[in-house]
């Protein structure tokens, strides 16, 4: 008998188990592959509370990554306080950041803006020709996605004795116990964090919800020959298309305009570039946006030039050599940050976090817990 058992050991079953272990409850999680190998290894490790709009969803990535932290410093897994840095090559590019900045300042969550000149100071491999300015954040942490996501659960069993059964999918769960094969657990409470798997367990539930399906094409790079640092992650004039906390600038929409008249293939295929950099030099580079039908099982070959090409445009890497390929899937709310379903008694179901599901994951558990507990 366990008192809660957690479906899927992505990120938020990981936070789910750590805000149920921390209450000092006997927490088992189980996972269907040998290792989770969905969105929360697939991801490039932004812990990024810049991407959320001013207000209470702000409040919560910034109190998500305070948890992170605390973590990350504790368990001694490799993460880099970098910031994050946007970048602006043309002239309604850095009106938005302006604005960006601004808003920021009324709203108590100040972020820089820099020069070219300090731009360079900051990230040397930034291309300085046509570069206008540079917004600064302090708040954004980097993790490596493939690291947390293998050894958080050797932590998290060490320090609170959370058992993980790894290979062991559950197929069936009832009010006070769940299928995982021919066995049967008993437990209190079950938390299902099976990320876009919303078919297996309380389908029509899920279904009701309204979850859109987005896939996204990624690459990693060689760790750079010389060893150096990119500096903060790296987001180009693409990205403030993509993040709700840029729609509250006015010069957003002519942004928008430019791009989908001078480059519509970055809209056709949702694309805005980012880097981030991780422990051993390897570049994570994305990413792309498709969704629902026009999903296809395979990558495109067009969408990583697109993205590399926009990357070069900002980034000086006349050496970066592709190492690794792959795409992600994750759901999202058209309106909900989040989206939980009580489909029977003592059973919480958790997902729909969207692009935002490392930055909020311990922050939305720690709520669900709190709610489902109290
Ligand atoms: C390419 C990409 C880039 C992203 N970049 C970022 C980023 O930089 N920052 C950010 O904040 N967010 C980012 N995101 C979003 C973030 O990765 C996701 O929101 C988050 O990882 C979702 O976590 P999850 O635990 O819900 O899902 P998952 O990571 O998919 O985990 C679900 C787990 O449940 C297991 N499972 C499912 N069904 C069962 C079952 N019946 N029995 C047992 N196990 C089961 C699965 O095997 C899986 O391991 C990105 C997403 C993608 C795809």
């Amino acid at each position: 008998m366990v008192d809660d058992v957690i479906v899927g050991a992505g990120i938020i079953g990981l936070a789910h188990a750590y805000h149920l272990a921390i209450r000092g409850r006997r927490v088992a999680v189980f996972e269907r592959s040998p290792r989770a190998r969905g969105a929360s290894t697939r991801n490039f490790g932004m812990i990024w509370p810049i991407g959320q709009p001013f207000g209470p969803r702000r409040e919560l990535a910034r109190a998500s990554r305070s948890i992170w932290l605390q973590i990350l410093v504790e368990s001694g897994l490799w993460h880099e306080q970098s910031g994050s840095l946007h970048l602006a090559y043309h002239d309604d590019e850095a009106a938005v950041l302006e604005e960006f900045a601004s808003l920021s300042r009324d709203h108590g969550d100040p972020v820089e803006l820099l020069s070219p000149r300090q731009v360079h100071q900051r990230a040397a491999r930034v291309k300085g020709e046509g570069l206008r300015a540079g917004l600064l954040s302090n708040a954004e942490i980097c993790v490596d996605p493939r690291q947390v996501v293998a050894d958080l659960p050797g932590w998290l069993h060490e320090r609170f004795g959370v058992r993980f059964h790894f290979g062991r999918r559950v197929i069936g769960v009832e009010p006070g116990s769940i299928h995982a094969g021919s066995e049967r657990i008993q437990t209190d409470r079950v938390w299902i964090c099976a990320g876009d798997d919303l078919d297996s367990l309380f389908p029509d539930q899920y279904q009701a919800l309204g979850l859109v399906r987005c896939k996204l094409q990624m690459m990693r790079s060689a760790a750079l020959a010389d060893g150096s640092r990119m500096g903060p992650m790296l987001a180009g004039g693409l990205t403030p298309r993509h993040y709700e906390s840029f729609r509250a600038c006015p010069s957003l929409p002519a942004l928008r305009q430019r791009i989908a008249r001078e480059t519509p293939w970055f809209d056709e295929y949702g694309i805005h570039v980012m880097a981030s950099q991780n422990g051993l030099g390897e570049l994570t580079i994305g990413d792309s946006h498709e969704y629902g039908d026009a999903i296809e099982p395979f990558d495109q070959a067009r969408i990583d030039d697109f993205i590399l090409a926009y990357l070069h445009t900002f980034l000086d890497l006349p050496e970066l050599a592709i190492a690794s390929r792959w795409h992600g899937v994750y759901v999202k709310h058209p309106a909900e940050v989040y989206v939980t379903i009580k489909p029977i008694e003592g059973v919480v179901g958790v997902t729909g976090l969207g692009g935002a599901g490392m930055t909020l994951s311990f922050g939305v558990a720690q709520r669900v817990v709190q709610e489902t507990l109290s």
